[in-house]
């Protein structure tokens, strides 16, 4: 058993991040500047994207964009069930109601059958979410926001580098959004993007600096005027030049990370695929993960342990793991406002009771991948139904 703790998702810097960082604390220029412009134009360029902002969280972009997409009191947003809350406080936050639908049992990304079932006259826009970097169907959301007349925008915060029928998520004119939380594949340590048609964005940037028109963050600048004006009640939003400062190098990584993200996958795959009472992730054949999470499943009537002793046995051995997610219909404030049973999303609600997030991270050794795989073999071994 290994004697070091194996943190789930510790964050990868290096001496660069951390020059850069120091290069900003000496410079006179700490807050949004030179260096988000240069990390909006990295990023721009990465996405092939038509713009982007720069912000301080991806819920902070989720809410401007609903914002930006002209969502308010009276809509209703379609949000899977599995997903963080974020995904849905946002539609709250706007005066509008997240409507809470059920995932595909393979992916646990939004089923597009369940989506149709939950239209009503009210619906005005479809949140989809990336569950574990895994892109959604797309054709199938796009199909229905098309027939429908809805808007979409992506929760994107698991999915930098993921593709769907080889095209990069973030690169279309729809909004999506990113994360650079510390545990996302990149991060900022606190930070979020983004991304979608210039329109879109330039409102969304808006709104989440004060409802300020263009560019008033260079108003202390050489080059800028003390002269704004408010044109909407915006919110504080923006992104730092310190937080830009470790983003511009995350960027430079992520090719490197995704390497090594799919050859922990791999690992995990060939040895735990031969475990019976373990569902797998899946990677479906039309999409390029991005691996953000590798979250497992105990299949039923396999072990005389349920999920959280699991858990528990796992934290014994010294290995970290976490949950994604108590499905939102499942949250007090979900389920009391608007009556949730948990069988309303009932492959959620099933796939919560079983499932759990092994440690997946760029800098896991192949030592830390067998220490994990040894110690599931363990608790496998000592627990049979
Ligand atoms: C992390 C996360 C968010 C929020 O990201 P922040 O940058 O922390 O605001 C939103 N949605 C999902 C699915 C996430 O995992």
């Amino acid at each position: 058993m290994r004697n070091q703790f194996l943190p789930f998702s510790p964050p990868c810097l290096g001496d660069e991040e951390r020059d850069e960082v120091m290069d900003t604390l000496r410079s006179d220029w700490i807050t949004t500047g030179p260096k988000t412009k240069a990390f909006e134009g990295k990023l721009r360029d990465y996405f092939d994207a038509p713009a982007v902002v720069g912000l301080n969280s991806c819920t902070a972009g989720l809410h401007v964009g609903l914002l930006a997409m002209g969502i308010g009191p009276g809509d209703e947003v379609i949000v899977p069930s599995m997903t963080f809350c974020a995904t849905a406080n946002v539609v709250e936050h706007v005066g509008a109601r997240p409507v809470l639908v059920d995932v595909m049992p393979d992916t646990l990304n939004l089923d597009p059958e369940a989506a149709a079932r939950a239209l009503t006259p009210r619906t005005r826009a479809i949140l989809p979410v990336h569950y574990a970097g895994h892109p959604v169907d797309l054709d199938a959301v796009f199909d229905l926001a098309g027939r429908h007349g809805l808007q979409v925008m992506e929760d994107a915060a698991h999915a930098i580098s993921a593709r769907h029928r080889g095209r990069l998520v973030g690169s279309r004119s729809n909004l999506a959004a990113f994360s650079f939380y510390a545990t996302k594949n990149i991060t900022t340590s606190e930070g979020g993007c983004l991304t979608g048609e210039a329109g879109l964005v330039e409102k969304a940037r808006i709104y989440g600096h004060h409802g300020m028109n263009r560019d008033a963050w260079k108003r202390f600048d050489r080059s800028g005027s003390w002269y704004y004006e408010v044109v909407l009640p915006g919110f504080k939003y923006n992104m730092t030049d310190l937080q830009a400062a470790i983003g511009l190098h995350q960027l430079d990584r992520l090719e490197a990370f995704q390497r090594r993200r799919r050859e922990v996958v791999a690992a995990y795959g060939a040895r735990l695929g031969r475990l019976a009472c373990l569902q797998l992730p899946v990677e479906r054949p039309e999409v390029v993960s991005s691996w953000h999470l590798y979250v497992i499943r105990l299949n039923p009537g396999h072990l005389r342990i349920d999920r959280n002793a699991f858990i528990e046995e796992l934290k014994a051995r010294n290995i970290g793991t976490s949950v994604h997610y108590l499905p939102v219909h499942m949250h007090p404030h979900y389920r009391d406002k608007y009556g949730y049973q948990p069988e309303a999303c009932p492959v959620a609600a099933d796939a919560f009771g079983r499932m759990l997030s092994l440690p997946l991270h760029p800098g896991m050794t192949d030592q830390d991948v067998a220490d994990v795989c040894e110690a599931i073999e363990d608790i496998v071994r000592l627990n049979p139904a």
